[in-house]
């Protein structure tokens, strides 16, 4: 088809171009037809131009003109016109001027629309999903594909700038589970023998170490085969880094350094030049989680003198049993009253972690302590109004359990309390780090250790000797990145000698013989003069999502899975014919598709 193509884009045009002959291609956001003269908004990429079908108009223009419906494709040939004062239109970059149509062609009709193309699509998300094309049209999906391109390109510029090369591993690797489930790829050539889509590149990326490229990154694809929970989606970008001769500290520091640029550059926010560093013991203990959100404090203050002072049984009780009793204060609030019915919803939000109860006191005038569990604290309530830093209005709410569901109820508590009273400045941007984690956690359904990251992180120097004696207490060189209480980023300083690796194993339950089979090609490259070396992984789908200010990661991704694991564009998961499964050698059990 012959057409005009376009000489400006729709975001293009200015009061300096008034008088300029112009063509433009896009899409019709809205066609207003005001007693014959259609005003029409015409958009792509980089804006929208109001163009103008006048009076005077070619019959043959207002033909095309009289056919159109939302989001025809049109070429559009026209004059650039300053508007008169009076008719700029502020909210439009391109608001100076219209343009006054004097040939017009249709490129593409456009059936009637599932839903409106505007800034944000109202539809459900199934349709919305459905519908992808469309609702990648929308100005919010358009600025946060491009807000990640600018992300990703700006990371690669840092990176690059700082000697790191970009290398890209295989994405038909070795099954070796990394803790989720592997996809699996059946190999055609080898009956019986399948392929696996990488959890994440770790131990090719370990590899690079060994062959001496001293720094690498990927914005490597990842794939877990997880149940669809939460915020999950099949696969998953990663910005995967390593680099050899580093300790910990020179890790966190050119990360830092690297979002410090990419978000003055993607976003003009300055960072802070270094972030917050909290121990994983007291991240628990002060906030309740491991990935806290600093952009409000409210912490978790421990009340067990007080509480032993008390004449309240059931906490005392759970201190003669080993455990603790904390406390968070719930400033006053305007917008929430502190009824009956909030605090039974806060209570439900510390037991899903397995608190049993929430006890509260409110705080009256001069300090007094009213309501709830106040009576048991006759003459400390001075030292409770002191410790809590609490005033009137404000509520103190305690959890009394062992330690660590005390720390995970309370900061659920926390979470909703900071939701509720409006304490989060959404825009702020509030990183820091977590250390010291514990590098196995025990794992009661299948009764043994497991590594809490993964089992190529290095234990801290003053465990190596004892690992195996109280492997609960040790501690590793693991980090996390932490923004705005998501997890962004894990990482570690990297295990590199055959021997130790082996002992992970162990007590990881995997013995030398299985090791060797499962992990042999590493432990050979380890046997090779392998560097010290460590790395990390910040997930980018979710960086991008807290930068856009969003809460799921579909609204990060050109075409993601919807909750149930399918995609509703192109229906897949889906069937394939007799003949390829044939191919593949293999016999499909269940279900059967025409059951
Ligand atoms: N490969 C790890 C992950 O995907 C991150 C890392 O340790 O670098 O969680």
């Amino acid at each position: 088809m012959e057409y005009k193509q376009r000489t400006v884009t729709c975001g293009q045009l200015r009061k300096s171009d008034d008088g300029k002959p112009v063509v433009l291609n896009g899409w019709v956001h809205r066609d207003r037809n005001h007693g014959g003269i259609h005003f029409i908004n015409l958009r792509d990429r980089y804006g929208i131009t109001q163009v103008v079908v006048g009076e005077n108009a070619p019959k043959d223009v207002v033909d095309v003109a009289d056919q159109l419906h939302m989001e025809y494709c049109i070429a559009v040939e026209g004059i650039v016109h300053a508007r008169p004062d009076s008719m700029v239109n502020p909210d439009m970059p391109t608001g100076e001027i219209e343009v006054e149509v004097v040939g017009m062609q249709i490129l593409s009709a456009c059936e009637p629309v599932p839903f409106l193309i505007d800034e944000d699509s109202d539809a459900k998300e199934e349709t919305r999903l459905r519908y992808r094309y469309l609702d990648l049209r929308s100005t919010n999906m358009q600025k946060r594909i491009k807000l990640r391109h600018d992300f990703v390109r700006a990371i690669r510029e840092f990176l690059s700038e700082r000697d790191f090369y970009e290398i890209e591993t295989p994405t038909l690797i070795r099954s070796t589970p990394e803790g989720a489930r592997d996809f699996l790829v059946p190999s055609r050539i080898y009956p019986g023998k399948f392929y696996a889509l990488p959890q994440s590149p770790q131990l090719l990326k370990q590899i690079l170490m060994v062959s001496g490229f001293d720094k690498y990154f990927q914005i490597a694809r990842c794939y877990r085969d997880e149940d669809a929970r939460g915020d999950r989606q099949l696969e998953f970008t990663q910005l995967d880094m390593e680099m050899s001769f580093v300790k910990r500290d020179d890790v966190l520091l050119v990360m830092e350094q690297l979002f410090g640029h990419v978000f003055k550059k993607t976003m003009d926010v300055q960072l802070p030049e270094h972030f917050t560093r909290l121990s994983w013991h007291d991240a628990m203990n002060t906030y309740g989680v491991d990935k806290p959100d600093l952009r409000y404090d409210l912490p978790l203050v421990d009340v067990d003198d007080l509480a032993r002072e008390s004449s309240f049984a059931t906490f005392k009780s759970v201190l003669e049993t080993g455990g603790c009793v904390k406390a968070v204060k719930a400033p006053a609030s305007t917008s929430v009253a502190f009824s009956r019915k909030y605090i039974s919803e806060l209570e439900d939000a510390a037991k899903i972690y397995g608190a049993k109860g929430l006890a509260w006191i409110k705080v009256g005038a001069a300090g007094a302590l009213e309501g709830g569990v106040s009576k048991f604290f006759g003459g400390l309530e001075a030292s409770l109004v002191e410790r809590m830093g609490a005033k009137e209005g404000d509520m103190i709410l305690f959890v009394a359990d062992q330690w660590k569901k005390t720390c995970n109820s309370l900061g659920a508590v926390r979470i909703k309390l900071a939701k509720d009273l409006a304490l989060i400045d959404p825009k702020a941007f509030a990183f820091s780090w977590i250390i010291d984690f514990p590098l196995f956690e025990f794992n009661e359904d299948r009764g043994h250790w497991e590594a809490a990251h993964h089992m190529f992180s290095m234990p801290q120097a003053q465990y190596l000797d004892t690992l195996e004696d109280d492997p609960g207490s040790v501690k590793g060189d693991l980090y996390d990145l932490v923004l705005n209480g998501y997890e962004v980023a894990s990482g570690s300083i990297r295990i590199h000698d055959v021997e130790l690796q082996k002992r992970i194993f162990r007590i990881c339950n995997i013995p030398d013989a299985e090791a060797e089979e499962r992990f042999g090609f590493l432990l050979n490259a380890f046997r090779y003069g392998p560097p010290p070396h460590g790395g990390i992984a910040p997930g980018i789908d979710r960086m991008v999502m807290i930068m856009a200010g969003q809460t799921s990661i579909k609204e990060v991704i050109a075409f993601p899975k919807n909750t149930a694991a399918i995609s509703p564009m192109d229906d897949s998961p889906s069937y394939v014919d007799q003949n390829q499964l044939d191919d593949l050698h293999l016999i499909i059990k269940q279900p059967d598709k025409n059951a």
